[in-house]
């Protein structure tokens, strides 16, 4: 039977890390504040802002709502990024998506300060990711995967990963962050001819092409690794992954599961980069303290 790559473990590690670096801000008094730009009511948002603001609680980092009527225009919306981007006090600010369709996305991009863009929103910090320049903040979904590969030791260096997904969000990003870690990677997508070849032949499995339960025992091998970034609902309704978990699991070396896998590393790897943007905006951190 494979292993179970458990997220929680890898949730309290970065958590300590994120503490001990809050502590030494609040020494030098400075407090670490995110502020959350929520356009509308979709239960989806009002469900992830609770969740972040809890993580924020846990980590003594203040997390703030900024609410704004779905029939907010672009003039009012480039003004909120425009303050708050010019406001010393806030050091990350996350926009929920999807946005209501009148708001043009690629212009809001384009709106956010990159140092304070700690969900990688704006073209700064994507270009950023794809030049193998770590000075930005990749999407937090791409860096919980290599997260919680490199916290179980598993070697990247010379391995052979396929992702399975090309979007700008996860697959291409965590294509350049394997790639950085010196990994062959390889990209399936919806066109790939034969998959489960591809994928039956590589250490390394991450799949995230948002299909419930879409890979089964064919796309893997005995040896293989395979983390499931997938969040779908399943024919009853359940939460599930990509990968078909109880199909898998005794095939497979390990396999990160659907519920307490990569999703839930995803917020405090959020919250890491909030801690990251107040640093460098204050110079304050734990290796150079103003004290
Ligand atoms: P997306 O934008 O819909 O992209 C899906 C990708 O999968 C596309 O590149 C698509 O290929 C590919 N694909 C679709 N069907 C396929 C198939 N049958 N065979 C091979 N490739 C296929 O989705 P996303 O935003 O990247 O998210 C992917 C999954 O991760 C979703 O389940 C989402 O809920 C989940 N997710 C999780 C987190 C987290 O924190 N854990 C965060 C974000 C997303 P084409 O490009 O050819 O269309």
């Amino acid at each position: 039977m494979g292993t179970r790559l458990e997220g929680k473990p890898v949730v309290q590690f970065l958590r300590e890390n994120i503490k001990s670096r809050v502590r030494v801000l609040e020494e030098n008094g400075v407090f670490p504040t995110l502020l959350l730009i929520r356009v509308g009511e979709r239960e989806d948002d009002i469900f992830y802002e609770k969740s972040i603001l809890k993580n924020c609680d846990l980590l003594r980092i203040k997390g703030m709502v900024k609410q704004l009527p779905s029939s907010v225009s672009m003039d009012e919306l480039t003004k909120v990024f425009k303050d708050v981007n010019h406001d010393s006090a806030i050091h990350g600010i996350m926009i929920f998506r999807p946005l209501p369709d009148h708001l043009d996305l690629d212009i809001i991009r384009n709106l956010i300060d990159p140092v304070k863009d700690i969900d990688c929103m704006s073209p700064v910090n994507l270009e950023k990711v794809f030049e193998g320049n770590s000075t930005g903040f990749a999407p937090c979904t791409a860096k919980a995967v290599i997260e919680i590969l490199k916290y179980y030791d598993i070697p990247l260096k010379g391995a052979n990963v396929v992702v399975a997904g090309r979007s700008l969000v996860v697959g291409k990003p965590l294509a350049m962050l394997l790639l950085d870690e010196n990994a062959t990677v390889s990209i399936c997508h919806s066109r790939t001819k034969e998959m489960p070849a591809v994928t039956a032949n590589a250490d390394i499995v991450v799949a995230a092409i948002g299909k419930a339960k879409f890979m089964t025992e064919e796309y893997f091998k005995e040896n293989s690794i395979v983390v499931d970034v997938g969040i779908n609902d399943d024919d009853t309704g359940k939460i599930c992954g990509d990968v078909d978990f109880d199909a898998v699991l005794d095939k497979v070396k390990a396999i990160t599961p659907a519920t307490g896998g990569v999703g839930i590393i995803t917020t405090t790897i959020l919250l890491d980069h909030v801690v990251q943007a107040c640093e460098k905006l204050t110079g304050v951190s734990k290796n150079f303290c103003l004290k």
